[in-house]
């Protein structure tokens, strides 16, 4: 096989990353981030969540979109107001949510969040501005190349063991 029919078959796949949950001291500055994207001061706004396992001895846990390949919350939308981005994760039509929550109860993670003012869901756009604003150096953004042939399953197998590890510590 050339190399540009190889190239073909691969994409982009864009998402954030925990790169060393231990190194998180819970101060949501990640939160706070997130949520100033959208002009918001505090964390009302935040796609992402970062909370105590309980005491500060057992640290944090950070609640973040991992940009499933085929994902569930997209799956249950009824307005298909939830669509999946080619560059990986999903997008979301805010005009035609009817704030059902199917995409929340959906979601394997929680990552998909709250907005209480408007009662429509938050959910990561996967900028990468959170992760500027950690000051240990928790969160990164990731790009991986992804197969879309023959080696799919492969990379299926790949994706099932990343969710794995987040869910042991990285995510909850
Ligand atoms: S809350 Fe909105 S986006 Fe989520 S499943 Fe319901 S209609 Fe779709
Ligand atoms: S919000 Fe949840 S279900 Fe949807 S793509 Fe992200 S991790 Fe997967």
């Amino acid at each position: 096989m050339t190399e540009q029919k190889e190239e073909k078959k691969r994409t982009k796949n864009v998402r954030l990353r925990i790169v060393d949950i231990d190194r998180c001291v819970g101060c949501q500055n990640c939160m706070f981030a997130c949520s100033r994207r959208t002009g918001n001061a505090g964390l009302e706004k935040s796609c992402i969540g970062v909370r105590s396992v309980g005491g500060m001895e057992r640290g944090f846990v950070v609640v973040v979109c991992r940009a499933c390949e085929d994902p569930p919350c997209a799956k249950v939308c009824p307005v298909d107001a939830i669509t999946v981005r080619e560059e990986g994760g999903v997008r979301i039509d805010l005009n035609k949510c009817i704030g059902c929550k199917n995409c929340q109860d959906a979601c394997p993670l929680g990552a998909i969040f709250w907005d209480k003012e408007s009662n429509k869901p938050l959910v990561c756009v996967y900028c990468g501005y959170c992760a500027q604003y950690c000051p240990h150096n928790v969160l990164a953004l990731e790009k991986t190349e992804v197969s879309t042939g023959s080696t799919k399953e492969a990379s299926k197998e790949e994706e099932k063991e990343e969710e794995k590890e987040a869910a042991k510590g990285v995510t909850a």
